[in-house]
């Protein structure tokens, strides 16, 4: 399998994921033409790609869904409470009935050779969800945009070989900064992002003895940096049963608004 992250964080969030058979998309936050330059990028182009499956109706998941779809008619996977979501947003423009498909938390979906599993996350949109990845030999989960966790979501992410994994804010960056009241609030509860120390504590949560990489993503612009949420992580994963180094991981954050590095498993 292959993955690539071609944007992560509030400015848009996209992720490429392929099989042998299949290549999809993973949300569709950013504009139709950096979609396509991370496509170059890996190698294919927009009539390769075979599905759309989208997390939640955020624009910053869903703001190049339109275009994408009446240019390439790519279908769309994704829950009833997010179509409703994706409806209720203008922006996103007409999108062709006929390309929906509605999926269910915990009912797995075939694209081709990719099966594709979602599990409900608590974050405060109508129904969203996360994803999990596989071939029937690799396994890639993605989870961002969730306030919180459980055993059951710990369960159905584990046995991963590559993450995704939200560590959105510092806290005391978010809590000195200059977000109102109200969002701060947001943030912070059981709906809305997971901290760096959080997403550590999930993802130590997570190792196993053939994962191989893990990425951080949605980092907050305002309210975070790459290395803070580095070290956050790395410091949560120190001393596990799998490694006492958290360095023996191929740890590290997601670009914001530039591909990264294809990743093959
Ligand atoms: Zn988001
Ligand atoms: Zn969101």
């Amino acid at each position: 399998m292959k993955f690539m992250n071609i944007a992560s964080g509030s400015s848009g969030n996209v992720s490429l994921v392929m099989t042998d058979e299949a290549a999809v998309l993973l949300d569709c936050g950013i504009s139709l033409k950096k979609i396509e330059e991370g496509l170059r990028a890996a190698d294919i182009s927009g009539k390769d790609i075979d599905a759309v499956v989208i997390t939640h109706e955020h624009s910053d998941h869903i703001k190049g869904l339109g275009v994408l779809s009446r240019k390439y008619k790519v279908p769309i996977y994704t829950t009833a409470g997010t179509i409703k979501g994706i409806n209720e947003c203008r922006s996103v423009g007409i999108i062709d009935k006929s390309l929906y498909n509605v999926i269910g938390s915990d009912v797995a979906f075939q694209i081709k050779d990719m099966t594709i599993t979602p599990r409900s996350i608590w974050h405060d949109a109508y129904e969203p969800v996360c994803y999990s990845f596989t071939d029937g030999r690799k396994k890639i989960s993605v989870a961002t945009d969730l306030g919180n966790y459980n055993d059951y979501l710990v369960k159905c992410l584990s046995d991963s070989d590559i993450l995704l994994i939200e560590a959105n804010h510092d806290i005391r960056m978010l809590e000195a900064g200059p977000y109102p009241y109200h969002l701060k609030r947001r943030i912070l509860s059981e709906r809305g992002h997971l901290s760096n120390e959080a997403s550590g504590r999930f993802i130590r949560q997570l190792l196993n003895d053939h994962l191989k990489t893990i990425i951080l993503g949605h980092l907050s612009k305002e309210n975070n940096f790459p290395e803070l949420a580095y070290e956050a992580v790395k410091q949560e994963l120190m001393g596990n049963q799998y490694s006492k180094d958290a360095r023996d991981f191929d740890l590290h954050t997601a670009f914001r608004d530039r591909n990264d590095d294809l990743y093959e498993i």
